[in-house]
């Protein structure tokens, strides 16, 4: 999976939301420590959880499963705006089929997993549809069999509170472990100076 940050709201804007109710912006150092103290304080240990609502990340996310996506989406407080199989299936339809074994090839269209059985399924499945593609069924039919380790993309946005709740489920050793894989990769694109708002969400081995 490949994941860019393509934007997020300076600490500085969620420190004034927070000052906005004590009319304290004389005290606000722009972003500085100060002001992560104070978000932290409010935010995180008074549970003032809705002014982290002001800090907002947009991530570009490219090369998770459709079985990631289901899990994804779970998460009502964001916004997901997802590649559509019905506008793109041409690029399947103008391959040739796969070798069983050609997981270079495959791995432009499927996730692969570490079981090897799983990958030529998902082989199969792939020059299955295919097959039906070149047939001249439409795309709105044929993607009823795509099978869940298709890959796809989407432009994902999320606040901080909610991305708080996000990285405590899904990184921990419960979740499924493509999306875990997203979570510490999520975190890890943070911006370093935002990063502490997360630090205790995050999953660690005992
Ligand atoms: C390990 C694991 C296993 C799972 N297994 C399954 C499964 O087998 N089947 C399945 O269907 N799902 C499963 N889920 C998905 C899970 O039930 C949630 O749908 C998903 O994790 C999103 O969490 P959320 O509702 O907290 O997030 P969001 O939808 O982003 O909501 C964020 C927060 O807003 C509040 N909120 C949102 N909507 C409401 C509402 N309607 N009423 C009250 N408060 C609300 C809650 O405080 C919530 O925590 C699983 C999740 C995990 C982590």
């Amino acid at each position: 999976m490949q994941i860019i940050l393509l934007h997020h709201t300076p600490l500085e804007v969620c420190a004034h939301a927070i000052r906005t109710c004590w009319q304290s912006f004389d005290n606000s150092d722009e972003g500085g420590e100060k002001d992560k103290a104070l978000i932290d304080r409010v935010g995180n240990k008074f549970k003032h959880a809705s002014t982290l609502e002001h800090l907002v990340y947009t991530f570009y996310i490219q090369g998770v499963s459709r079985a990631l996506l289901q899990e994804l989406a779970r998460h009502r407080m964001a916004s997901l705006s997802v590649k559509s199989t019905r506008y793109t299936l041409k690029e399947l339809k103008e391959c040739e089929p796969f070798e069983e074994q050609d997981y270079k090839g495959a791995s432009k269209f499927i996730v692969l997993t570490a079981t090897e059985a799983v990958n030529t399924a998902s082989i199969k499945a792939l020059n299955n549809l295919q097959a039906i593609l070149k047939s001249g069924t439409s795309n709105d039919i044929a993607k009823y069999c795509l099978p869940e380790s298709y890959k796809t993309e989407l432009t994902w946005t999320i606040n901080a509170r909610s991305l708080q709740n996000f990285l405590s489920l899904r990184s921990s050793k419960s979740a499924l472990w493509e999306i875990r894989d997203l979570a510490h990769t999520i975190y890890e694109k943070l911006p370093n100076e935002h990063q502490y708002l997360f630090e205790e969400c995050m999953y660690k081995e005992k």
